[in-house]
């Protein structure tokens, strides 16, 4: 893989705000990408991406996704004094976001910046602003205007129902570390977008038919309720890391199990040989709390094989990290899993 290129752009999708339900300009980034390299795109009617890849078999057809949507907050009513009560898209840990910047983007387009509080905010000043709960109930958005009533943010054109989109503070270290929120499942998606890169650049030849498939709505449940036809899935999200599980930051993850069930068996014992094969750094673990594209396919009704890989991103839903050895793992293993 070219790392420079994957990180160029990284830095470049996650200057991209793509909450659940705001993933249009991110979509359009990616799609023009995917044309850029030469390859067919379309969409469906909720924007989730397919980019076509043919293979040398075109009568199985395989499907490999990630998901561009983010979490976020969006503006559930405006307070007297001009600040903002939220309520959450898909599930961050609330107290993480104390004192992380936002943007507030409104129905016609404005974006302003602000600030994520606690209703106790300084130190001087409340008992409880080390103890305060930090829930949606008790923390709001300080918006960087001058305003001071609900009047005043209204003529800013603020609403109700307006996203709010975190700062994700996407950093690459020297040392070879990603910290960032949102690398669940954005990073995911510059793995894959870098695996286009390398088939456009290496002329790499498919074993089937393949869809890179970019979902909007994975956060909120539904991503992949609706796909192209394939046979296969594999969904590429963050690993997990912590308590008995053994993958680290920098493996990829292949999951056996999450909450909502096994894997499909000969999917991902063929994913562990490749693995092996490979000599990737990898793990094999059970999540715990997690569902994931796949879920949401079969759910759906689709008649389609599943599995689960990514890269080990630790601190998920918080400020997230991981290394790029395990993106270069799950390179790897995807290569392989396309060429096999
Ligand atoms: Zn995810």
């Amino acid at each position: 893989m070219n790392k420079e290129r994957f990180k160029e752009f990284a830095y470049e999708l996650y200057a991209i705000d793509s909450p659940s339900g705001y993933t249009k300009k991110a979509i359009e980034f990616l799609e023009n990408k995917a044309k850029a390299l030469g390859f067919e795109t379309s969409r469906n009617q909720k924007g989730n991406l397919h980019v076509f890849v043919p293979g040398k078999d075109h009568s199985y057809k395989v499907g490999i996704s990630a998901h561009t949507d983010t979490l976020g907050l969006m503006v559930r009513s405006i307070n007297g004094d001009g600040t903002l009560r939220f309520t959450n898209i898909g599930g961050p840990i609330l107290p993480t976001l104390d004192g992380e910047y936002c943007r507030i983007i409104t129905r016609d387009g404005k974006v302003y910046t602000g600030t994520i509080l606690s209703t106790s905010p300084a130190v001087h000043v409340f008992k409880d602003a080390s103890t305060a709960p930090r829930n949606a109930d008790t923390m709001i958005v300080k918006i960087d205007e001058i305003v001071k009533s609900k009047d005043d943010v209204l003529k800013l054109g603020i609403m109700n129902g307006d996203i709010i989109a975190i700062d994700p503070k996407t950093t690459f270290t020297e040392s070879g570390f990603i910290k960032s929120r949102f690398l669940d499942d954005k990073i995911s998606v510059c793995t894959l977008f870098e695996i286009l890169n390398m088939i456009h650049e290496d002329k790499i030849e498919l074993a089937h038919d393949t869809y890179f498939i970019v979902t909007t709505y994975e956060e909120v449940g539904h991503g992949a309720a609706n796909l192209p036809e394939i046979d296969e899935l594999l969904a590429c999200d963050m690993g997990c890391i912590g308590q008995d599980l053994t993958c680290t930051e920098y493996d990829v993850s292949i999951c056996a199990k999450d909450s909502t069930g096994p894997y499909d068996y000969e999917m991902v014992s063929k994913l562990i040989e490749l693995a092996k094969r490979e000599k990737c750094q990898y793990a094999v673990d059970i999540y715990p709390f997690y569902g994931s594209d796949v879920g949401a396919a079969l759910g759906a009704g689709h008649n389609i094989k599943g599995a689960l890989i990514g890269p080990g991103v630790a601190a998920s839903h918080g400020m997230e990290r991981t290394h790029m050895q395990a993106i270069e793992s799950t390179v790897k293993l995807l290569l392989a899993y396309i060429q096999a």
